[in-house]
């Protein structure tokens, strides 16, 4: 047996052990998937300072900024196609061992993997569809990026009139109140949290595998390099997430 799969094994016996576990994701379970996550090398903040959401609400020119920074990483997100890893996650809910996902992720490939909607809590919003401001209309991206792309037109809402932007939740603005409380309510009746893909820095969102330690759950966390939360983990698994997870789970 190598490494690798002894690995392996520690997580299937956790899983096996488990009557309910939770999935909490970061960008890295996205990268096999050719989406950049953040904090690697080559990543989101090495090429853009994100717009902070009390900027993006004051000026257009911090708008036209958001949407250009948008539409420049629109090619890896609008192509993506869930990988390896997502398909095991995907497996671990439709058997039923998995209750839900809670995903920083703003791509939606939990959901484009099989995921059921209702699975899914999306802490940090959806950047893949656009919402208003002020009254909550949907609006699809294809035309507001027609529209900008041609002479950088900003999207209004047909509706009210208020501010476009897309379903994300921005540096400075307000965690969404209901998937808070669904990702805490979930937290909270697991017996085992595992952590895939994230640095787990990005507060309030990283404090969900403490509260779930807390409360007797046991805790994993696979990402290619260390956390912060380590030392509090049942089982760190410093390695690739596809392959780790896919071997775990039997999928390809
Ligand atoms: P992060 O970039 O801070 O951390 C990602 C972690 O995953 C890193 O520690 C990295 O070492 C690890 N990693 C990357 N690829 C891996 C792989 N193939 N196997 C194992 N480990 C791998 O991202 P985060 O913790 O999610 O937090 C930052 C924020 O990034 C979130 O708020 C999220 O909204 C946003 N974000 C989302 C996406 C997306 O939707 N895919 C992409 C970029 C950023
Ligand atoms: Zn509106």
């Amino acid at each position: 047996m190598d490494e690798n799969e002894n690995m392996a094994a520690a997580l299937r016996r956790l899983l096996d052990d488990s009557q309910r576990a939770v999935i909490f994701t970061g960008a890295g379970i996205s990268t096999e998937s050719g989406i950049p996550d953040f904090r690697s090398p080559g990543g989101v903040w090495e090429k853009y300072k994100p717009v902070m959401f009390d900027d993006f609400m004051a000026s257009d020119d911090a708008k036209r900024e958001y949407w250009r920074q948008r539409f420049a990483r629109a090619g890896d997100m609008r192509e993506a196609e869930p990988n390896r890893g997502h398909r095991a996650v995907e497996k671990l809910v439709q058997t039923g061992k998995v209750s839900s996902v809670i995903t920083q992720n703003i791509d939606g490939l939990h959901q484009k993997s099989g995921v059921p909607d209702d699975k899914v809590i999306e802490l940090h919003g959806n950047s893949t569809y656009t919402t208003c401001l002020d009254c909550g209309s949907r609006y699809e991206l294809e035309p507001i990026r027609d529209a900008f792309l041609a002479n950088e037109t900003l999207p209004i809402c047909d509706a009210c009139g208020g501010v476009v932007k897309t379903a994300t939740i921005s540096f400075g603005q307000a965690m969404p109140e209901d998937a808070m409380r669904a990702a805490q309510i979930e937290t909270l009746q697991c017996d085992l949290f595992i952590a895939i893909g994230s640095s787990l820095v990005v507060y309030p969102a990283a404090g969900f595998p403490l509260i779930a330690k807390e409360h007797g759950a046991s805790m994993v966390i696979l990402n290619r390099e260390p956390t912060d939360l380590d030392r509090h983990a049942d089982l760190v698994l410093n390695e690739e997430i596809g392959p780790t997870l896919g071997d775990a789970v039997g999928v390809n």
